[in-house]
């Protein structure tokens, strides 16, 4: 791939995100000298953006509203990303071609191993969601020996249509309380990003099982708070983010990011 000529963060809105902090405490423990800028971008100008960073050999990643239109914006997919279906992650190869990749696979599942102290063996995942995080929990299902997902979502057809795409791991369930018999259970949804909702009833899970939430917020999200009181081991999206961001920038500059002052620069917020 191309030295990336200039790092951006795409998406509407995107002032909220860590991820400037965390990538520029990477870039300047590595001695790089670029910076990695947040870039709002309105979805009726996303695409003359793309032709722009494609210009300036522009690599970064993607998050909410524009992954789906970055996906097919891109001229080739790593086998990840295709498989996964969702990029987060994008550069521009040798031959100037825009390249999208996914980094959240291999962030959920150092948050998993970092929660439960081990990779997964022989059990049961709880997922809810059914959208482009909820892919990556499957993806990271596969690879974990004897390891399969039930998946509830609010909106029951597209958990259907996610898990025929894992069928080697995944089942939707329709009944939320499906969920409950997990050893580990996911929320992949967006419910407790911008308040207290909890996105399954703590009183349904097994007792000893963990729970991890895709989700972060300052003082981490009230379904982990009150997991954690309730005696389960729990953890925020905060994990997965730094992980993911820390691959992500392997990928872009070949070598190692420093997780340590990436971990201090959201952690402080
Ligand atoms: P997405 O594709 O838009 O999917 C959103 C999912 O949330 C869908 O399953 C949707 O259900 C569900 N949902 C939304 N509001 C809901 C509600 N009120 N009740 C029940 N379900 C609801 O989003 P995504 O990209 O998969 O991301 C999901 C979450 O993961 C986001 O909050 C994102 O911040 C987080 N995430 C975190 C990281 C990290 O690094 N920590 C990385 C990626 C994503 P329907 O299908 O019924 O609409």
């Amino acid at each position: 791939m191309r030295f990336p000529g200039r790092l951006v963060l795409l998406g509407h809105p995107v002032s909220h995100s860590l991820s400037p902090r965390m990538q520029n405490a990477a870039l300047d423990s590595a001695g790089i000298a670029l910076r990695y800028e947040a870039l709002d971008v309105e979805p009726r100008l996303f695409d003359q953006t793309i032709e722009r960073l494609r210009a300036e050999n522009a690599a970064g990643n993607v998050t909410v509203p524009h992954k789906e239109r970055m996906r097919v914006a891109c001229d080739s997919l790593t086998p990840l990303a295709e498989h996964v279906g969702a990029v987060n992650t994008f550069f521009v190869d040798d031959e100037g071609r825009l390249v999208g990749d996914n980094t959240d696979v291999g962030g959920f599942a150092a948050a998993v191993t970092s929660t439960l102290g081990s990779a997964p063996v022989d059990c049961t995942v709880g997922v809810l969601g059914a959208g482009g995080a909820a892919a990556a929990v499957l993806a990271a299902v596969e690879s974990w020996p004897g390891v399969v997902a039930h998946v509830y979502n609010r909106t029951p057809e597209r958990a259907s249509i996610l898990c025929e795409r894992f069928r080697s791991v995944a089942r939707a369930v329709d009944d939320i309380g499906a969920i409950g018999g997990a050893q580990l259970v996911v929320n992949a949804t967006s419910v407790g990003l911008h308040d207290e909702a909890m996105p399954i009833d703590l009183a349904l899970l097994s007792p000893g099982s963990a729970v991890v939430d895709l989700v972060y917020r300052p003082g981490e999200t009230a379904w982990v708070r009150a997991a954690r009181s309730r005696g389960h081991r729990a953890s925020d999206g905060l994990t997965m983010l730094v992980e993911q961001g820390a691959l992500a920038f392997e990928r872009w500059f070949g070598v190692p990011a420093d997780r340590r002052a990436m971990w201090e620069a959201v952690r402080t917020v």
